[in-house]
């Protein structure tokens, strides 16, 4: 599997930059956003260090899939039963700061709008 040293959340899956860890399984961890932008703000990151949407490849199918079903479980655990959004950046075009895919999953009160903006 693919990790990078230099990788803010490849450090944060290996455990040597500390998180605040709410899921954790073979292919994926959950974690606070040390900036949370609502109530509730989680970033969905996959163990393996793909850079973002543009590296996906067919290989990846099954881990995109884990990731989709694994949302509105987690969002439940939360308490998020109205609802919950998720965001992918894509790029620093897209506002990617943090090049490890990664998947926001925001809900409950301070959510407004369309999306997030810095
Ligand atoms: P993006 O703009 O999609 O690349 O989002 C990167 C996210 O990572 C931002 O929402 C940051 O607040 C968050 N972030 C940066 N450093 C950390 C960290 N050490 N722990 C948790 N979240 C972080
Ligand atoms: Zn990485």
């Amino acid at each position: 599997m693919t990790t990078d040293t230099n990788c803010l959340f490849c450090n944060i899956v290996a455990g040597t930059i500390p998180s605040t860890q709410v899921y954790s399984d073979e292919l994926v961890i959950v974690f606070k956003d040390i900036n949370p932008k609502a109530q509730i703000h989680l970033l969905v990151v996959p163990r393996e260090h793909i850079i973002s949407l543009n590296e996906i490849e067919q290989r990846h199918d099954v881990l995109i899939g884990h990731i989709i079903r694994l949302l509105p479980k987690i969002a439940k655990e939360q308490g998020l039963n109205d609802g919950f959004r998720t965001v992918i950046n894509t790029g620093a075009g897209g506002g990617q700061v943090v090049f490890h895919l990664h998947v926001h999953l925001l809900g409950g009160k301070g959510l407004h709008g369309v999306g997030f903006v810095e």
